[in-house]
C-alpha cells in the first residue's frame, strides 16, 4: 500500500480519557461522567495519543479525509469520517449513522449579502435527520453507548436529557435505533416552551416525554440531579461525548472551504454554549494537526432576552441571567452549562478571535425572514446568526473582509409558528416584537376562477 492508503479505513486507535478542565484530573472512559469526581469541574475528552496522529502529514490527513467521502463506506458518510478526531477507540462496526453531517453550505445571493453587509455562506445544519445540529453530538454519544453495550458489558441504559426541543428530538431519534430491551429514552421539556413540531419528535420516536413547569434551566437542574444520584446517561452537552461529535461541524466547514480558513469568521447562536465550545475545539484540533493555518474568528450571537455571554464580554464578569421569552427559543438559556469551557478556550486560544454580539427579538425575526425571502430555509436561531453578523458589521465589531460562514442550526419548519405570529401580529408583548408590514405575508382567498385570479394579479392577456 502506498502513501496514506492504510489510513483510509479507520481502525480503533488512541487512548481516551476524561480530563477535568479545572484540576486536570484524568479518568478512564469506561463509564459515563459529566463532572469531575474530584472537584466538580467540567470534563473534556482527550486522546492521550493525539500526537501520534502527526505521523501523517497535514497533506496526508487532508487527502485521507477528502478521499473517505467517496469510499462508499456507510458509517464514514457521517461525522465518523473524522473518526480519529471524534471517538477513535470506537470500532466502525459500533458506529450509529442515521444520515447526519455533511450539510450543504449555500452562498447568500447579492441582495441578501448587501442587506447583511458582506458576502457569506449559510451552512444548513437543519438538514440533519432530526432537523438540527444536535444530531452530530447524538451520533457520537449514542455510538459510544452502543459500543459500551456491545463490547463493555453495559446491560441497560436510560438516556435522559433536558431540552429546549432539539436535543430531545435528536436523543430520542438516536436512542430509538438501539435495542429496546436495553435502552430507554426519557426527555424533560419545559411545558409550553417547545414548539409543537419539536414536541412531536420525541413522542414519535417512542421516548417518555415529561413536561415540567418552568424554563429550560429548571429542567437542566433536575436532570443534573438525576444524573448525579441515579444510574442514567445524561445526554445534554454537559456530556463531553456530545461535544466530540459536534466538533464535526468545524471539520466540515474547513473541508468545504478546501482547508483554507484564513480570515474566516464563523457565526453561531449561543444557548447552552455546547455548540460554540465544540466549534472552537474542532478548529483547534485541525490547527494542532496543521490541517489549517489559522484559527477562525468565532462570532457568537445572543438575544437581548437571554444574554449571559454578552454581559460577560461587556463587563468581564459572568453571571447567570433570568431569561425572557425569545423566538430563538432553542437558545433561550440564562446559565449556559458549558460557559467555563468557553471562558477557558477564549483565555487560552481564541482571545480577540471570540466576539459576541447581542440582537433584539425583532432583529432575529427580520434576519430569518430576510434570509428565507432570498432562497434560504433558516430557523429563528439561524435568523439570529444572520442578524448578528449584520449587527457586528454595523457596529464595527468585525471588519467586512474575509469569509463568513453562518450556521443555521435547525430547520425552519420546527419554528414556523413564530413566522405565523409575525405575519398575524400575534406576539405577546413580552417578546417586544413589532412586525414590519413589508415583511408580512398572508394567504389570499379568491374564488375558484381563472378570470378572478388574473384580475387580482393584474395579468395582461396574451397577443
Ligand atoms: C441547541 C440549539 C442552539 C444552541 O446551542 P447550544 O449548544 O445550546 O449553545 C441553537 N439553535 C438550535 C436550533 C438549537 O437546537
Ligand atoms: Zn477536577
Amino acid at each position: 500500500m502506498k502513501g496514506v492508503d492504510r489510513f483510509l479505513i479507520p481502525r480503533p486507535r488512541g487512548e481516551l480519557r476524561y480530563r477535568c478542565i479545572l484540576c486536570e484530573g484524568a479518568f478512564p472512559l469506561d463509564r459515563f461522567l459529566y463532572t469531575c469526581p474530584l472537584c466538580g469541574g467540567l470534563l473534556r475528552i482527550e486522546d492521550l495519543r493525539f500526537e501520534e496522529l502527526k505521523e501523517v502529514s497535514p497533506e496526508g490527513w487532508r487527502e485521507v479525509f477528502d478521499r473517505r467521502r467517496f469510499l462508499g463506506v456507510e458509517v464514514l458518510k457521517g461525522i465518523f469520517l473524522f473518526h480519529e478526531l471524534i471517538l477513535p477507540t470506537v470500532p466502525l462496526e459500533d458506529v450509529i449513522y442515521l444520515g447526519e453531517g455533511h450539510t450543504p453550505m449555500v452562498r447568500a445571493n447579492e441582495e441578501l449579502s448587501q442587506w447583511v453587509g458582506v458576502p457569506f455562506l449559510l451552512k444548513y445544519d437543519g438538514l440533519n435527520p432530526s432537523l438540527s445540529f444536535k444530531d452530530r453530538g447524538m451520533a457520537s454519544a449514542v455510538s459510544f453507548i452502543n459500543y459500551m453495550i456491545r463490547h463493555k458489558g453495559l446491560e441497560e441504559v436510560l438516556g435522559i436529557c433536558a431540552s429546549t426541543g432539539d436535543t430531545s428530538a435528536a436523543a430520542a431519534l438516536y436512542l430509538s435505533y438501539l435495542p429496546k430491551e436495553r435502552v430507554r429514552s426519557v426527555v424533560l421539556l419545559p411545558e409550553g416552551r417547545v414548539t409543537p413540531a419539536q414536541l412531536s419528535q420525541p413522542l414519535g420516536s417512542g421516548a417518555t416525554v415529561i413536561e415540567v413547569p418552568g424554563v429550560f434551566d429548571d429542567c437542566m437542574k433536575i436532570v443534573e440531579e438525576l444524573a448525579e444520584r441515579y444510574e442514567v446517561c445524561l445526554l445534554n452537552s454537559k456530556n463531553p461525548l456530545r461535544i466530540q461529535g459536534q466538533k464535526s461541524y468545524s471539520y466540515e466547514v474547513a473541508q468545504q472551504l478546501g482547508w483554507d480558513t484564513r480570515s474566516l469568521v464563523v457565526v453561531v447562536p449561543i444557548g447552552n454554549a455546547g455548540n460554540v465550545t465544540a466549534i472552537m475545539e474542532g478548529f483547534l484540533d485541525l490547527y494542532r494537526l496543521g490541517l489549517i493555518e489559522e484559527l477562525p474568528t468565532v462570532l457568537g450571537v445572543q438575544s437581548e432576552h437571554a444574554n449571559p455571554l454578552v454581559l460577560w464580554r461587556r463587563t468581564g464578569q459572568y453571571r447567570p441571567v433570568k431569561v425572557r421569552p425569545s423566538v430563538a427559543q432553542a437558545a433561550m438559556i440564562g446559565n449556559p452549562v458549558s460557559f467555563p469551557k468557553v471562558a477557558q478556550l477564549v483565555e487560552q486560544h481564541y482571545g480577540d478571535r471570540f466576539v459576541v454580539v447581542e440582537v433584539s427579538e425583532s432583529e432575529i425575526m427580520e434576519g430569518m425572514l430576510m434570509a428565507n425571502r432570498h432562497g434560504h430555509v433558516v430557523c429563528t436561531q439561524g435568523g439570529e446568526a444572520v442578524a448578528g453578523l449584520r449587527k457586528a458589521l454595523a457596529e464595527g465589531l468585525l471588519r467586512p473582509e474575509g469569509r463568513f460562514v453562518v450556521k443555521s442550526t435547525a430547520h425552519h419548519l420546527k419554528f414556523a409558528g413564530f413566522q405565523q405570529m409575525y405575519f398575524e401580529d400575534a406576539f405577546p408583548p413580552e417578546y417586544g416584537i413589532r412586525p414590519k408590514d413589508e415583511l408580512k405575508n398572508r394567504p389570499v382567498k379568491l374564488p375558484a376562477s381563472a378570470q378572478e385570479i388574473a384580475r387580482f394579479l393584474g395579468l395582461k392577456p396574451k397577443g
